[in-house]
């Protein structure tokens, strides 16, 4: 009889880990941190304290307890099983810290499969200096359509597209029936065909564990492409005289290939901040420029029109160096920080006050709309439907034939065997 658990994901944006059990075995899909706007214990100078911040965590609550997954060496003096048992597998959608971010503590007798892209992604993020917390996990590359045995289980992982490459979906088999996951997925993105292709992959399936992301925003217009996103910063960078201020996230290779693209063919060189830098190019991007401000800070105010520098939020004193204020502008395309539930959002908004620099937005985002939720339910058609990673799971609305079942935190299983 295979059981179904959901350890974070409910009720929140981010944090999705979802646990397929069956005789004893164990798929865990996902393993990521909690962004909760909901106040933590830890927040601002309050951090978990140095060489027990995973037993700091689990005990507040912000981690869950699932034993035989972490190292032992990290929850050492919890009440709590540490090191593999050898019958569970950690499955990573993609490499963003919201799926991934507690894959550094896990034993390494469990194995991490993820496609060959995460693990790079994963990879080149630790050698530039921005890994996860407990270090770079080993992972094994899942190719794209072949099911993987584990146990009772086949585990299948198909391409989705989200605003980060590498990402896919995983078809768990179990003895009563296929468990779809969509990780997370969007239609307005550069591959919509990927979604829609795991979407056909997974009708029919007992049960779908979909992401609502846009859910917890109510009703609102359809997201904007990544094609208009182009246009919109194309656009920006022929009408702004002097320098354009960027925060874009780098982990979206291809906007940022794009970006590069545009801003060269329009006499513009895209600088960096080091470990940014060094993480594009170890990803295989080209024209990659690193921003070292004591030796451009004179051509940069020469020739402001020549120029674009990402900011990052520790970075934004350095405005009081550069040639920004009208004629300048601060382009936001989805980088930090993410919005005004960041307590960033204002700092910058103060800076770019003062500094008397234009803030424009030009993003769209990585998850996708409320009516292309809907659509892929549609398409999966299935029995069940968990809507997870949503601050508002509770306005996904099943078609015909679909129950909806909202997920509860905290490890209570569902038992996915027919009535
Ligand atoms: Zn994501």
């Amino acid at each position: 009889m295979a059981e179904i658990s959901f350890w974070g994901g409910v009720g929140v944006i981010g944090s999705s880990k979802v646990l397929i059990e069956q005789q004893g075995w164990r798929v865990l899909l996902d393993l990521g941190l909690d962004f909760t706007p909901v106040p933590h214990l830890f927040r601002g100078r309050v951090a978990p304290r140095p060489g027990q911040a995973l037993q700091d965590q689990i005990r507040t609550g912000s981690v869950p307890a699932i034993p035989h997954l972490y190292r032992p060496e990290a929850i050492a003096g919890l009440d709590l099983a540490g090191s593999s048992d050898a019958k569970t597998a950690l499955f990573l959608t993609h490499a963003h810290p919201d799926h991934a971010g507690l894959a550094g503590w896990v034993d390494p007798g469990v194995p991490i499969y993820a496609s060959a892209l995460t693990g790079q992604i994963l990879a080149a993020q630790e050698s530039a200096g921005m890994g996860l917390p407990g270090g770079v996990p080993a992972v094994h590359a899942l190719p794209l359509g072949d099911p993987l045995p584990f146990g009772p289980f086949m585990v299948t992982a198909h391409a989705v597209d989200h605003d980060i490459p590498g990402a896919v979906g995983f078809l768990v088999e179990t003895e009563d029936g296929v468990v779809a996951y969509s990780g997370d997925i969007r239609l307005h993105g550069r591959h919509p065909e990927w979604s829609l292709q795991f979407a056909e992959a997974a009708r029919g399936a007992r049960a779908l564990v979909i992401e609502g992301t846009t859910l917890s925003f109510g009703f609102q217009r359809a997201e904007p492409t990544e094609k208009m996103v182009d246009g919109a910063f194309a656009e920006i960078l022929e009408r702004t005289p002097g320098l354009v201020l960027m925060a874009a996230l780098p982990a979206n290779l291809e906007r940022i290939a794009a970006f590069v693209d545009l801003a060269r063919g329009r006499g513009r060189t895209i600088l960096w901040p080091p470990a940014q830098a060094q993480f594009l190019k170890t990803m295989g991007l080209t024209d990659i420029k690193t921003l070292d401000l004591a030796a451009q800070k004179a051509d940069i105010h020469a020739r402001p029109g020549h120029y674009v520098v990402q900011l990052t939020v520790p970075d934004i004193p350095v405005l009081l160096d550069l040639p920004v204020g009208p004629g300048s502008v601060f382009v936001h395309a989805n980088g930090e920080p993410f919005g005004d539930y960041d307590p960033d959002w204002t700092i910058l908004h103060d800076w770019l006050t003062y500094t008397h620099t234009p803030f424009w937005s030009i993003g769209t985002s990585g998850h996708a709309s409320p009516a292309d939720v809907h659509l892929l339910v549609e398409t999966v058609a299935p029995d069940i439907v968990f809507p997870i990673h949503s601050a508002a799971p509770d306005r996904l609305v099943a078609p015909p034939g679909t129950a909806r079942w909202l997920p509860e935190r905290g490890g209570r299983r569902f038992t996915l065997s027919r009535p």
